[in-house]
């Protein structure tokens, strides 16, 4: 006979699984609980719970198999910036924005973005920016050419130009000591998101390539990528396992070899840890 009060605690491989989304939560609550206790300001819990919660909804979605888990994370988040940080809260978290708030000392919204999101945060997480919260990602992602339909250009190099560009823009603003800078970079965000919607969609059109903004424009990149070569997350590829398909490469957004492990395989500061490639591989290798 079963005893009435038998209880089922959940099984121990249930909690293993999601592990990874737990820890993700439990590492953005530090975050926000540290920022909110030694700022003394709520908004920084109310801002990085939001963002932990969100990536931690995606990771649960994505070990459920969700489909879209990757795009749902990219809205929750992507919106949040641009429409709540952006244009409610007035604050430029474009890279302008973060020029202007060092330049003024200031370490507040933008510069702590910058600083977790863009900085530090991809000796961790490589370039999960791009693939979960970019909010210019957000939009490119909807064109049509999720796999680039040419070779890659050799046109990196337009990145440092954009990246100088923004910088003497702020730092003549400086330097003219012009006023009222708040309402300048206020207009300099909605402006800059225009160009980088327009310049993006044309790019992706014309080089049938979704992502060619983020490889030969965007001027965030020359952060990410440095950074992103140490990342601890990476993909690696288990070569017993691997029957050199080749697949992987052929869906990958960010043209990245990912069946070679070593940290100076070709495109490797590039990827997006978008798992188009896992989900792809016929054999568990990735
Ligand atoms: S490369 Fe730039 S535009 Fe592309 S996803 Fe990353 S931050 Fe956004
Ligand atoms: S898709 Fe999988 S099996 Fe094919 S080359 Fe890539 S890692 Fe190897
Ligand atoms: S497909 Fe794989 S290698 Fe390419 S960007 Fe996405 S996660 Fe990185």
């Amino acid at each position: 006979m079963r005893c009435a009060f038998f209880v089922r605690f959940p099984e121990v491989h249930t909690v293993k699984k999601y592990t990874a989304p737990l820890v993700m939560l439990a590492i953005f609550e530090t975050v926000a609980v540290t920022l909110w206790l030694t700022k003394n300001n709520i908004f920084y819990l109310f801002n990085f719970s939001y963002i932990g919660c969100s990536i931690a909804l995606g990771m649960f979605l994505y070990i459920r198999k969700y489909k879209y888990a990757r795009r749902v994370v990219q809205l929750l988040v992507g919106l949040y910036m641009l429409i709540y940080l952006g244009l409610i809260c007035r604050e430029n978290m474009q890279i302008e924005g973060f020029w202007y708030y060092l330049f003024t000392g200031v370490f507040e919204a933008a510069t702590i973005h910058y600083a977790v999101a863009k900085i530090f945060g991809p000796l961790v997480f490589g370039r999960g920016w791009c693939g979960y919260a970019c909010w210019t990602a957000m939009v490119l992602d909807f064109l049509p050419y999720k796999v680039p339909q040419q070779p890659r250009k050799k046109l990196g190099w337009i990145r440092y130009i954009t990246f100088a560009m923004s910088l003497v823009f702020v730092a003549a603003l400086f330097l003219a000591h012009v006023g009222n800078m708040e309402r300048i970079m206020f207009w300099a965000f909605i402006i800059g998101n225009v160009l980088y919607y327009a310049v993006g969609i044309i790019l992706a059109y014309a080089f049938k390539d979704n992502r060619a903004f983020c490889k030969y424009i965007c001027p965030i990149t020359v952060f990410l990528k440095p950074m992103s070569y140490f990342a601890l997350m990476r993909i690696q590829c288990d070569k017993e396992k691997c029957i050199s398909c080749g697949k992987c490469k052929r869906v990958c957004p960010m043209n990245v070899d990912v069946t070679d492990n070593s940290r100076k395989r070709e495109n490797g500061t590039e990827c997006i840890l978008c798992m188009e490639c896992r989900n792809h591989c016929p054999k568990g290798a990735l």
